[in-house]
């Protein structure tokens, strides 16, 4: 998985958590989002910056 903000490798160690976490590189805030849009039932899922309030 490659960070959107930085564009190095992120190793995701739990595909299944949802939690937001930081980039080990650049320290951005960052989601791991599925899209359940796929067709055939692929669901793909993508690092998405995290907007910090
Ligand atoms: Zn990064």
């Amino acid at each position: 998985m490659t960070c959107p903000a930085c564009e190095r490798y992120v190793t995701i160690e739990d595909w299944t958590d949802d939690e937001p976490f930081n980039c080990p590189h650049c320290n951005t805030l960052l989601k791991l989002v599925t899209d359940e849009g796929g067709y055939c039932g692929a669901s793909e899922k993508y690092l998405e910056i995290q907007e910090e309030d």
